[in-house]
């Protein structure tokens, strides 16, 4: 089955009156893996609500899975304050160590705040969520109060999964994941793939290291950005490398169809992407990664 038969497969569950919308927005070329708040509106307008909404794009997203090592398909899905909602799926990198895996729920913030959101208020998991990802979450604004609907489960809110919790507040720091403000990280160029590893650096999160970074990929479609996302407790820090990679997957690109990369970090940087996205491209297609530090 291909890649859209199986996505379209996976929306037999929508009530008939939602299905031929909802077929025909994921079967489009440019579907990228989120719906706009128009889309939204237009399906909540045919009977639906943002729970149910999210519940049922689930299949969805988990055939964005990549598990080779797991067979453990996890799909998320975030309503962001806009109104849009953005998909995630667990992605396993071998021969990478398990500690690059990526959880959908990284996925599916990561996915949000590069299209420019600022906060998620709703956020629906085929699974329970790890303690990686409880750690993860607690890293947005207003985490507390953000609720998380699980399979066949009322909602329940991160305080809930989370009590007792250790955030960002425990290190004096203010500054939330989505809502940074961005790092004055400048460099003139007219390279559109080096502007984008710059802007992506620039809109990077880096609270506790002060090292900001950004990845841009470039393949045969498109170029893609990547921005660090750091945790307070350091461990389910997402790199720039990760964050691109999702970028590209769920835009329906192909890792193998990656042919140039650049890492843009901060001089004063008091630690590196460097080594470790150089290892992972390498092992995904001999891509050569190219380094500045601004
Ligand atoms: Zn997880």
């Amino acid at each position: 089955m291909n890649k859209i038969s199986k996505r379209l497969a996976s929306l037999e569950q929508f009530p008939d009156q939602l299905q031929t919308l909802i077929k025909s927005l994921v079967a489009q070329q440019n579907f990228s893996g989120y719906f706009s708040a128009d889309q939204v509106k237009q399906l909540c307008q045919l009977g639906t609500n943002h729970q149910q909404l999210l519940r049922l794009l689930i299949p969805l997203a988990q055939t964005y899975s990549i598990a080779p090592l797991s067979e453990f398909y996890v799909g998320a899905a975030a309503l962001s304050a806009s109104g849009a909602i953005y998909l995630g799926a667990n992605m396993e990198l071998p021969p990478q160590n398990l500690g690059q895996t990526i959880h959908a729920e990284q996925s599916a913030i990561s996915h949000t705040w590069h299209h420019g959101e600022s906060s998620i208020t709703l956020l629906a998991v085929s699974a329970t969520p790890c303690g990686h990802c409880r750690q993860f979450m607690n890293e947005l604004p207003q985490a507390n109060q953000l609720e998380i609907l699980l399979p066949d489960q009322q909602s329940i809110q991160l305080s809930q999964l989370l009590p007792h919790s250790f955030g960002p507040s425990d290190l004096a720091v203010a500054d939330r994941l989505m809502k940074s403000a961005p790092y004055a990280l400048n460099k003139s160029t007219s390279d559109p793939l080096l502007n984008a590893a710059i802007n992506a650096a620039q809109q990077s999160y880096s609270p506790y290291s002060n090292s900001p970074s950004g990845i841009a990929l470039k393949t045969k479609r498109a170029i893609y950005q990547g921005r660090y996302a750091e945790n307070c407790a350091y461990n389910p820090s997402l790199s720039p490398l990760q964050s691109a990679l999702i970028a590209v997957h769920l835009a329906n690109d192909n890792f193998c169809d990656i042919t140039e990369a650049v890492l843009v970090e901060s001089k004063s940087r008091q630690i590196s992407q460097l080594a470790i996205s150089q290892n992972i491209l390498s092992e995904l297609g001999d891509i050569d990664l190219i380094h500045y530090a601004i």
